[in-house]
């Protein structure tokens, strides 16, 4: 392997520990916790896992959570219920629905029921808008570690040359919008680009967020650039042992290592980033609540 790895997990941990630093201050200068407060419906199994985990890891640098377990056949007006009195709690400075929503329910009502402010997803029509227009937003937590990884990195990424592979809203978009205003040249490329081997191969920059287990391998990559995989896949891993799996990203990682100059992980890239951006948001939307300095280096 000749890539530098950037290191995800020891990356979040410097992310938490800025994060538990702030949430002090804010304690002690103001008299004030940030909270987190998580809603679940239902007992979606890998829902469940994020949401201890993310409780967990809240309450892990200091602030407050708040878990909301609700049956999974909730109806829309008690949800939506729910998340008008967190928008009015003043000790609730971020919210977060765990997405996907039974059926039943309409995903983008919801997240719109939210106040934008208190909106630590980033997945508010609001936000969206204001990232696009290159304003002050909360942020998608997914993109954002992946620009704190690039930047850090880096440095400035003005005038790259980044491709995102991949146009949900969630990742994709928000990525190449925030490539964007740090002033990258962005190319979107998607299940219908043609030629996506050539699209990548002139890029500086790869954001992988595909879905598709290790599509990406190094003859796609130009030698030196930055791989960033967002990609989580649970493939068969029969060395391991009958019925076994492992987890891969969206890039063959052996062979854009030996081509790429840097490249994260899967597990220990974005993953680990995700969560850290997520506490990250929070401790922003409670200073801008608060009228206080927004900490620095953890928003984009
Ligand atoms: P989506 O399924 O919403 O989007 C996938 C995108 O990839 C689509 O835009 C699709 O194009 C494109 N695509 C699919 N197949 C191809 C192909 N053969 N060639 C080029 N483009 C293709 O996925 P998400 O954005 O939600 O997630 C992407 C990956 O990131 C997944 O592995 C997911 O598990 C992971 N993820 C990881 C997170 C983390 O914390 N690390 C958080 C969120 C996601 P089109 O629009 O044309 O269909």
């Amino acid at each position: 392997m000749t890539a530098k790895l950037i290191d995800g997990k020891a990356f979040a941990a410097t992310v938490r520990e800025k994060v538990a630093g702030h949430v002090a201050r804010l304690k002690e200068d103001h008299g004030i916790t940030p909270g987190l407060a998580v809603v679940l419906v239902g007992e979606d199994p890998a829902s469940q896992v994020y949401v201890r985990s993310k409780g967990k890891q809240t309450v892990e640098v200091g602030m407050n959570s708040y878990e909301h377990k609700l049956e999974a056949d909730t109806s829309e007006a008690d949800l939506l219920a729910l998340i008008d009195k967190l928008n009015k709690d003043d000790s609730v400075h971020g919210i977060l629905v765990q997405l996907p929503l039974p059926g039943h329910l309409n995903e983008d009502l919801v997240i719109n029921s939210i106040a934008p402010e208190k909106d630590v997803d980033g997945f508010h029509i609001s936000n969206v808008g204001l990232l696009g227009t290159g304003q002050k937003s909360m942020v998608p937590c997914t993109p954002l570690g992946c620009l704190m990884m690039l930047r850090d990195y880096h440095g400035s990424l003005s005038g790259m040359n980044a491709v995102v592979v991949g146009r949900s809203n969630i990742v994709g978009k928000p990525m190449a919008n925030l490539l964007l205003k740090d002033s990258c040249t962005v190319t979107i490329a998607h299940s219908r680009t043609k030629d996506i081997e050539a699209v990548c191969k002139q890029a500086d920059i790869v954001v992988a967020a595909v879905g598709r287990p290790e599509m990406i391998t190094g003859d796609w990559i130009k030698p030196g650039a930055t791989v960033i995989d967002v990609g989580i896949n649970r493939i068969d891993a029969p060395e391991k042992g009958e019925g076994k799996t492992r987890l891969v990203g969206d890039c063959h990682f052996d062979s854009c290592a030996e081509v790429a100059g840097a490249i994260t992980p899967v597990p220990g890239g974005v993953g680990p980033m995700t969560i850290a951006c997520l506490l990250a948001n929070t401790v922003t939307a409670c200073c801008r609540a608060n009228n206080l300095n927004e900490p620095e280096g953890l928003t984009a």
